[in-house]
């Protein structure tokens, strides 16, 4: 039997981190067994479901790289087929009209509550033919009276329910509209999905869907239910891919980092892709919740934007600087850039801000900083260094370096005594990266207009002092 999956989001919504997480299992289920991911779409809540999150989340899936093999179906789009299956359970006696009304069941609910039972419809019209003319109705679907059902879940093991437990459900309410119990069942059954993998907060629906499946004739698929995540915000909006790419996570730090949500190889902690797609299995997915740690995912990420080559990551970098409002073209010099700041953050948000001077037309010199470097006793070796500066015609790190050693050689000054006052004059303070990398990825003719302004701010500095 050929391997076929399925993620299936309601669109009330952005791609929760729980939701791609469930998403990546079944994406990957399906590569690693040469099976068919599907995408539904069960948008039967009509009001809450609103087509600008279908595409959110089509658009999530596919940034992350794991757009479906077939589909997006949606469930608003079969309600024919949920119709005719209704009509054939009641036709068969394996579902019934219900007329009982919100009154009556509300003090049968009541009722067992007050005698510490648990509420449960009474099923007093299951066997009953004496339909009022023209009442509204609800159609319930029978649920088996004696026994146990026990499925063989793909993470859970062994889980057996005594269908006691069981209520009769409604299949459809009283304006025809058919529920999600019922109607996940038909769409599972008729898009022959062989492995129902989802989060273990279906774990109960599962047990109300399998009598489903038994009533309509349909071969029961194979189920795993993924532990849950704690530690995410569920306030609407928040973790979601969306907002965490907003953040400056990259995609692949995402894939990454929510793989390990339950699943292990080995120690290993950093995956690309194709290395998830070959080892992905559920021999190695947990039963027990895990926590989201966004320490691990920062430095996840931090271990991505060092991986990528540089120059793709000066590409994915580039819409973020447009945000931050920097016009910026991704050339050599933007490259430089990444290459030489992503080692001192770990988001691409954190990058635009610890660079920000090399996009900016001036810098504002730090108060502290400028107190405690620019001392009347270095004034003159950096007025040397600026100058020796200007004369350099290879400007590259090496030859910098080389300026650098001579001024502090004849001037014997520490490196500090230089090297502070040169990132003073470069980017307003003192928190930069090595020096002779910083100056020779400036531009060469930003880098000396800088460092002269600088200068002058320098001798007047000291001059006030
Ligand atoms: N639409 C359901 C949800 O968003 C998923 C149902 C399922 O996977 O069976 O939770």
């Amino acid at each position: 039997m050929s391997v076929r999956v399925r993620f299936a989001p309601s669109p009330t919504g952005y791609l929760h981190m729980g939701g791609a997480r469930t998403a990546l299992f079944n994406y990957l289920f399906a590569r690693k067994e040469g099976g068919t991911f599907v995408l539904r779409i069960e948008d039967t809540d009509l009001e809450r479901s609103k087509p600008e999150y279908t595409q959110v989340i089509l658009d999530a899936m596919e940034w992350l790289g794991m757009s479906p093999d077939e589909g997006p179906y949606y469930q608003t789009q079969r309600f024919d087929l949920y119709r005719e299956k209704i009509d054939e359970l009641l036709a068969a006696g394996h579902a019934y009209k219900c007329f009982s009304t919100p009154e009556e069941l509300e003090a049968d609910r009541e009722k067992a509550l007050a005698e510490g039972r648990k509420p449960m419809y009474s099923r007093k019209w299951r066997d009953r033919t004496d339909h009022p003319e023209g009442e509204p109705f609800v159609i319930r679907i029978k649920m088996p009276l004696e026994g146990t059902l026990t499925i063989n879940d793909m993470v859970q093991g062994t889980v057996t329910v005594d269908v006691k437990e069981l209520d009769d459900f409604i299949i459809a309410r009283s304006d025809g509209s058919p529920t999600y119990n019922f109607v996940v069942v038909v769409d599972d059954a008729t898009m022959n999905i062989s492995h129902v993998i989802r989060g273990n907060d279906h774990l109960n629906n599962t047990f109300r869907q399998i009598p489903v499946y038994q009533a309509l004739g349909y071969d029961i698929p194979t189920f795993g239910h993924l532990p849950l995540i704690d530690g995410l915000s569920k306030r609407k909006g928040s973790a979601s891919v969306q907002v965490y790419r907003e953040q400056g996570f990259l995609k692949e730090a995402i894939v990454n980092y929510i793989s390990r949500l339950g699943w292990s190889h080995g120690d290993q902690e950093l995956f690309t892709m194709a290395e998830l797609e070959s080892f992905f299995g559920f021999d190695h997915v947990g039963r027990s919740s895990s926590t989201f740690d966004q320490d691990k995912f920062l430095w996840v990420n931090s271990e991505w934007m060092k991986r990528l080559e540089p120059e793709e990551l000066a590409k994915r970098w580039l819409p973020y600087l447009e945000d931050a409002g920097y016009s910026v073209e991704l050339d050599e010099r933007l490259v430089a850039i990444t290459a030489l700041m992503r080692d001192r953050v770990n988001t691409m948000v954190a990058l635009t801000e610890e660079s920000h001077y090399f996009f900016t037309e001036d810098v504002t010199y730090d108060e502290k900083a400028s107190k405690k470097w620019l001392k009347a006793g270095g004034l003159e070796g950096f007025g040397a260094l600026v100058s020796r500066l200007e004369q350099l015609e290879d400007w590259s790190a090496s030859s910098i370096e080389a300026v650098y050693k001579e001024v502090m050689a004849e001037f014997e000054l520490g490196m500090a005594k230089v090297a502070q006052p040169t990132r003073i004059a470069l980017t307003g303070a003192t928190n930069s990266p090595s020096v002779y990398d910083l100056v020779a990825t400036f531009e060469r003719d930003v880098a000396i207009a800088r460092l002269q302004k600088g200068l002058a701010y320098y001798t007047e500095y000291v001059g006030d002092a």
